[in-house]
């Protein structure tokens, strides 16, 4: 192993099969075509390793987003799409899933290139978690189910009424995805949304446009029709904003910061879309002072590094009983600098850099705001000397509640830690902020754990672990986390209008 941490590989050469995707030139998948943008522009890609541009992608303008919104429209208003027996939904995403499965390593690979993450935990977490997700919801096309309801409607002597409630899919819905995830977040997406029997227009997010393009190859060769699912590549401010406002979309899903979940709660509402927001999160990790130090560290290391933090439920605060405070602040500085960083197609590299320069401006400009309120950094606290955006993942000590480390999220590697002696204090600490998406408790008293769940305003409370997603698991955020829930039947719920229908027999 390199004795100097701070040098590390260069980013290897992709492969043949990332390589003949790149030069098929990436454009816009409207109605199962791919097309240029209609003002010719385009938005650079860059590979967070190495700071190299490795493609360009169409930014899609006003007329691009009619042009998809139209293709949207008509495959749910006219296509065959509205008509197809949910089996054959289904089996439309089982056969995606298979595609995803048969190009996997070009998946993980694109996916390690275009985010900075490496390609083998792409390989473990986000293109078999993709996959799973297109068959879990596939099985929800042939079940989505209504119910009858007695009534006692008055005022009609002998009149009887058959009433029930149906579900019906909301229409055409624009889907705009963060770049932590590029492929499952388009998967979180794309899967409840087509099982219930919506169109769609995805939007990646500018810095990691891909993987969904590629997914956008797969949806055309496993068979779906024209304009059910459409790709638009574009800024948020432009492409985004645009969906987000068109009267022809019925639905806006999200996930991103908090901040621009807000402006786009703001903006549908001018048409009263529906929305769901799956928003930010600055998620506790409470150790009560019986927990196993050693899991302890382990599970913090594993809920603030994963995916170098860039992770909207990363474990960003940890609360540390004072009787094991310093054992685990050890333990956790240790894990911290013995995390190798590189490129993500190296085989030895642990974790990658950032997803961009602007990012690693960010995560490296807290880190500077933390220390000079008097924080103290036990761990990693600056960048890498090499190209690309790495920043050395952080713990950062003596921190006091208002710091804008304590309260903001960073999402990057940056953990801030606390110790606490009651657990009236600590709840109060981690109940202390704006955000309520996760949390997670490390203790083996089952009823300290059971007392404290219901007392901490999360979406999601995990106990001696931390981001554990399922599909079958309802996900999202209490207050300025999000609206809504994803996954399970949640998610069906998010893509289907309930229809009452009350008949006079
Ligand atoms: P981050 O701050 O983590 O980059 P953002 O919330 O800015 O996350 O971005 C998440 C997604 O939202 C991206 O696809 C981005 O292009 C999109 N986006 C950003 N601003 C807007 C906006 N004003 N309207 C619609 N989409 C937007």
């Amino acid at each position: 192993m390199n004795a100097n941490p701070n040098v590390i590989p260069m980013q290897p050469a992709p492969s043949s099969l990332v390589r003949d995707f790149l030069a098929r030139k990436p454009r816009l998948l409207i109605n199962n075509e791919w097309v240029e943008s209609r003002s010719g522009k385009t938005l650079p890609v860059y590979d967070p390793a190495s700071g190299r541009e490795i493609a360009r992608v169409p930014d899609a303008g006003s007329e691009d987003v009619n042009r998809a919104v139209a293709a949207a429209r008509a495959a749910f208003d006219s296509g065959p799409w509205s008509e197809m027996l949910p089996k054959a939904r289904e089996a439309l995403l089982w056969k995606l899933a298979d595609l995803i499965d048969r190009n996997a390593e070009e998946l993980a690979e694109l996916e390690s290139v275009d985010n900075g993450k490496t390609r083998f935990m792409a390989s473990i977490i986000d293109v078999p978690g993709t996959r799973d997700y297109f068959r879990y919801m596939a099985g929800y096309a042939t079940k989505i189910e209504g119910v009858t309801m007695q009534t006692s409607i008055g005022g009609m002597p002998g009149a009887k009424f058959h009433t029930y409630v149906a579900r019906e899919p909301v229409g055409v819905v624009a889907q705009i995805v963060p770049w932590n995830f590029p492929l499952a977040m388009a998967a979180w997406k794309l899967a409840p949304a087509l099982a219930a029997g919506c169109t769609c227009i995805l939007k990646p997010a500018e810095q990691t446009p891909l993987s969904a393009l590629r997914l956008g190859e797969l949806i055309i060769e496993a068979g779906f029709p024209p304009g059910v699912v459409n790709i638009l590549t574009g800024l948020g401010e432009s492409t985004g904003a645009a969906l987000v406002a068109h009267p022809g979309v019925d639905k806006v899903a999200f996930t991103g910061s908090t901040e621009v979940g807000k402006i786009i709660n703001k903006a549908a509402t001018d048409t009263l879309k529906r929305v769901s927001l799956e928003l930010g999160g600055k998620s506790p990790m409470i150790v009560l002072p019986d927990a196993d130090v050693g899991q302890a560290v382990g599970g913090a290391a594993m809920a603030i590094f994963f995916n170098a933090g860039q992770v909207c439920t990363a474990g960003s605060r940890l609360y540390v009983h004072a009787k094991i405070f310093d054992k685990v602040i050890e333990g956790l500085s240790g894990a911290a600098s013995a995390i190798r960083l590189g490129p993500g197609l190296e085989q030895s590299t642990e974790m990658g850099p950032l997803v961009s320069k602007e990012q690693q401006e960010r995560v490296l400009s807290y880190i500077e705001s933390g220390k000079q309120e008097g924080a103290s950094v036990a761990a990693g606290g600056e960048a890498l000397s090499h190209p690309g955006y790495f920043v050395k993942p952080t713990v950062l000590v003596n921190v006091k509640p208002q710091m804008r480390v304590v309260k903001e999220e960073i999402f990057g590697p940056v953990v801030v830690a606390q110790r606490f002696d009651d657990l009236d204090d600590v709840v109060k600490a981690a109940n202390d902020s704006p955000y309520g998406l996760g949390a997670s408790i490390w203790t083996n008293n089952l009823s300290a754990a059971h007392r404290l769940v219901p007392r901490i305003k999360a979406g999601t409370v995990w106990v001696n672990c931390h981001n554990m997603v399922d599909a079958a698991m309802p996900f999202g955020g209490f207050k300025s986390s999000g609206i809504g829930r994803e996954h399970g039947r949640a998610a069906i719920e998010l893509y289907t209008e309930s229809k009452s229908v009350c008949m006079l027999v």
